[in-house]
């Protein structure tokens, strides 16, 4: 049986002298596991076809829940993303986590449309912090790990004045400094969350260090509820 799908390779690992194993993201069926032939040799035709981050059609024949990719055509390379380092390991966080969040075989459109979506900003524009902090909290969000820079979470006072506060692990929430039990957080690491979600922020905290600040946080998050440490973001962190 011959199936077609758009797919993103999240992970290319060596199998024999000329083959490969991908791991993909489809949006037909979530993420599948594929061979691919001979793709090592320098001349190799589908040779992009097994590169981490290639965004492309891929037609796979399935034999006893086997798949093989027999054929690729590109939709987008992100070569770009290879050009730059921080931009390399930003795109590598959004494959990690694409990869971390979803489930063998289970549909998942939604994580497939919201990576290629940041690979295409990070790729077009000249900032990737922004894109990568809004994908880590969309897909957070839609495995049920959802992360909100709202109101306290105990007493539901604003804390969009506040300058201590404290987030909840557990909740994936903020509350007063006086309310919770969680660490501390800064104003920056909150109001740079409330941009990435599309509410009111204030742009004075809102600033590169509570980009960083917010990644760190994010990245926490991230090994607490999934225990994957996300080793591509830790780097990306360190490069910023
Ligand atoms: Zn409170």
């Amino acid at each position: 049986m011959e199936i077609k799908v758009n797919a993103l390779v999240l992970k290319a690992v060596d199998y024999n002298e000329n083959d490969k194993i991908l791991t993909l993201l489809t949006a037909e069926y979530g993420k599948i596991t594929a061979g691919i032939k001979g793709v090592k040799k320098p001349a190799a035709k589908l040779r992009f076809a097994a590169q981490p981050f290639c965004f492309a059609e891929y037609v796979l024949s399935e034999k006893s829940g086997k798949y093989t990719v027999i054929n690729c055509s590109e939709c987008e390379s992100f070569f770009d993303l290879r050009t730059d380092i921080c931009r390399f390991y930003a795109a590598c966080a959004v494959i990690e986590a694409a990869a971390a969040l979803t489930v063998e075989g289970e549909e998942n459109a939604d994580v497939f449309y919201g990576s290629v979506r940041a690979l295409t900003k990070m790729c077009a524009g000249d900032d990737e912090r922004a894109p990568l902090i809004e994908y880590l909290t969309f897909i957070l969000g839609k495995s049920g790990y959802a992360l909100s820079a709202g109101d306290c979470a105990v007493c539901g006072e604003s804390l969009y004045a506040a300058e201590k506060m404290r987030f909840d692990m557990d909740t994936g929430t903020f509350t007063c400094f006086e309310c919770g039990t969680g660490a501390g957080a800064s104003r920056s690491t909150y109001h740079t969350l409330r941009k990435a979600e599309g509410k009111e922020y204030d742009e004075y905290f809102a600033s590169a260090d509570g980009e960083k600040r917010a990644l760190r946080l994010i990245r926490e998050y991230f090994s607490y509820k999934t225990e994957n440490p996300l080793k591509s973001l830790s780097e990306y962190i360190r490069l910023i």
